[in-house]
């Protein structure tokens, strides 16, 4: 069984707690690792070689292609090992083996999507009225500490620290305690690539005890958080302290949006990728499905006969395309809100109960599920359940679809589906929220802005933006004329 340590310092460390916590396959309950448990005392040592390294300069003294060539052999080495880190990934999430392939490629990727972008020209002039040469400047913020959910472990641990490191900071990094195994084999190369000791810092532990420290230190000078909501909340009151810096990409519930003039075959077709790729345990998951009514009928039917086909299993089979979820506490969380939906007076069109035939009953397997006749107020309208539960609501028209898709807290992601290009544009622009597709959906690049409005989110992360959120910019003026201003003669 595989044992995961902490890594300070470039040592691997077991927690002062002593204590640990089992790591599980969702596929079949069993134990695939045991995690370290940190405590507060684990993080402050990990923050403390953070902050000496990079009050040092150590690494953000280095030169940014110095910098770079550390990322790319990070992306290089993920890719040597990519089989490896797929097959963890799957066993640690439940997600299908092709999913986690994805995910990986991606997360390798991202470091070199980073360790090109530092070494591009930077900075700006500008032209002020004195003869003085105003420039700009990018910096690092210092200390940042990142913290991780459990839906795509590496691939967020890549976008978090890769633009974190390719700007000259250095990091602690907290993995969610669902799912640390792939986290641990990345510090493994982040070792030995030969990263300079304490640029790079790992501690395992729960969110409440770890994560509140990172939080709260005042060593901390950047806290980027991926997770929910209401963690989100939390991490922005104790931010507050020393009023770091803050980055939140927090949670969803995105409307897809179907016109009866859409090219209905693709929108099926995305209508299932939005909500079951990855068991809908995506914070951008197309989770709320908005039909125009006189094509609803006939999408619903379509919907349904594929979403039969779907195969559910164990991600490491290789016919199965939909896998567990992450864990038996969350299936129950999610197994909850479809029992509400039903009180609620939801009609259930599909789906809709744990499965536990075929071998599965050990796993946390959930049915893909339709939620039709629904109504704005549900709250398995407004809340993000995670889950493969797809919520369909019903409009007149493009004004009805705009103020429906627009009624959650939330403003993560959206999708339109029209043959009308105008239209389309029409409605995405009017939709109040920062990653949106026009006849596509559950896109994700790292070369684009990643982030959400309204309660989704601070910030935006990945391409420039995800740079500048882990840099400080710095305004240097220089006089070029050096003589006295005489303010105060008189
Ligand atoms: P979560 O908020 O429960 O936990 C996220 C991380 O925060 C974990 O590492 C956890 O240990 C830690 N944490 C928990 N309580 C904390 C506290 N009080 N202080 C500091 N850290 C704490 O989220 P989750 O269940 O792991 O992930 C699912 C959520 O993440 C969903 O809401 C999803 O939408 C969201 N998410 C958002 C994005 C995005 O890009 N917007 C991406 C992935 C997931």
């Amino acid at each position: 069984m595989l044992k995961l340590k902490g890594f300070t310092n470039g040592e691997w460390m077991d927690s002062l707690s002593k204590q640990h916590s089992n790591v599980i396959n969702p596929a079949n309950g069993m134990i695939i690792a045991e995690a370290t448990s940190g405590n507060v005392q684990d993080a402050r040592i990990a923050i403390d070689a953070a902050r000496k390294a990079f009050d040092s300069g150590i690494w953000s003294d280095l030169s940014a292609t110095e910098r770079s060539s550390y990322l790319f052999k990070i992306a290089e080495k993920i890719e040597q090992i990519a089989p490896e880190l797929s097959q963890l990934e799957t066993a640690d999430t439940g997600k299908p083996l092709k999913e986690s392939e994805f995910d990986i490629a991606d997360a390798a990727d991202c470091f070199r999507y980073y360790a090109g972008l530092i070494t591009k020209p930077d900075g700006q002039t500008y032209p002020v009225s004195d003869p003085v040469q105003a420039m700009v400047v990018r910096e690092p913020v210092g200390v940042c500490g990142l913290i991780a959910p459990w839906n795509f472990p590496l691939l967020t641990a890549a976008w978090k620290i890769a633009p974190a490191l390719a700007a000259g900071n250095t990091i602690v990094f907290k993995p969610s305690e669902v799912t640390p195994v792939t986290t641990t084999k990345l510090f493994e190369i982040i070792k030995e690539v030969g990263i300079p000791d304490g640029v790079a810092n790992l501690v395992m532990g729960k969110g409440t005890i770890v994560g509140n420290e990172i939080a709260g230190s005042n060593k901390v000078d950047m806290v980027s958080f991926t997770g929910s909501t209401s963690t989100g909340r939390e991490i922005m009151k104790k931010a507050a302290e020393n009023v770091k810096n803050i980055a939140l990409e927090l949670g969803g519930k995105s409307p897809n949006i179907v016109f009866a003039d859409a090219d209905i075959e693709t929108a099926v077709d995305y209508a299932l990728y939005g909500i079951f790729v990855n068991a809908g345990q995506v914070c951008n998951a197309g989770s709320r499905l908005l039909l125009e009514e006189s094509v609803h009928d006939e999408f619903i039917e379509r919907l349904i006969a594929k979403a039969k086909k779907i195969r559910v299993g164990p991600g490491d089979k290789p016919s199965t395309e939909m896998g567990a979820l992450v864990s038996e506490d969350h299936m129950n969380k999610v197994l909850k809100y479809i029992e509400l939906g039903i009180e609620e007076g939801a009609k259930l069109a599909f789906g809709g109960k744990r499965i536990t035939s075929n071998g599965l009953d050990k796993g946390y397997f959930v049915e893909p599920t339709l939620f039709v006749d629904t109504k704005p107020n549900m709250r398995i309208v407004q809340e993000e359940i995670f889950g493969p539960v797809l919520i369909v609501q019903k409009f007149r028209d493009e004004c009805e679809a705009i103020q429906l898709a627009n009624d959650t807290p939330y403003g993560l992601a959206a999708g339109v589906f029209s043959q009308d290009g105008a239209k389309a544009l029409r409605v995405i622009k009017k939709i109040k929220a920062g990653i949106t597709s026009i006849n596509a959906f559950n896109l994700a690049y790292n070369e684009a802005p990643w982030g959400g409005y309204k309660q989704s989110g601070i910030g935006r992360g990945l391409g420039t933006f995800g740079l500048d959120e882990f840099s400080e910019v710095k305004q240097i003026n220089i006089n070029l004329k050096v003589e006295p201003t005489r303010w105060f003669d008189h």
